[in-house]
């Protein structure tokens, strides 16, 4: 799901949370500003454009290869790897469309499910321990409970 920007800056507001961290322009390790790169860099063959905190090694795609719209924050290898395999197993749920639940149904779902706001439930945007959550919720997906 495309992040909102200005429902993110409220909900950052509200809650304490770095708004330049979560929009990936900002590394939340060592606190210093990304830089918006071809993933090249990274890859060594270009799938787009990314945000890199180069010291870090920490890094974060972007929603469409040349936008500047971030998927959310640079992460760490063991981070990333946990968000792939929350997006494993939660977009089957919201693109299978099982119940007939499109994506923002299946969104709206798993933020209840979560607990979050709206304008923070992007796996983009999480933790070790949310991805560890997502990935709890979605073995119990509702046509199996
Ligand atoms: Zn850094």
């Amino acid at each position: 799901m495309e992040i909102d920007d200005a429902e993110l800056k409220s909900a950052c507001e509200h809650l304490g949370a770095d708004f330049e961290i979560l929009r990936g322009k900002k590394c939340p390790y060592c606190k210093g500003e990304t830089k918006y790169v071809d993933s090249s860099l990274v890859y060594g063959r270009s799938y787009g454009m990314m945000y890199l905190c180069e010291p870090c090694d920490a890094y974060v795609g972007v929603h469409h290869k040349t936008s500047k719209e971030s998927l959310g924050s640079v992460a760490k290898g063991e981070l990333r790897n946990w968000r792939k395999q929350a997006h494993a197993a939660f977009d089957p749920i919201a693109y299978e469309r099982r119940k007939n639940w499109n994506r923002r149904e299946a969104y709206s779902w798993l933020r209840k499910k979560m607990g979050i706001p709206k304008a923070l439930c992007h796996i983009g945007m999480f933790s070790v321990n949310r991805c560890k959550k997502v990935i709890e919720i979605c073995k119990k997906t509702p046509w199996n409970e």
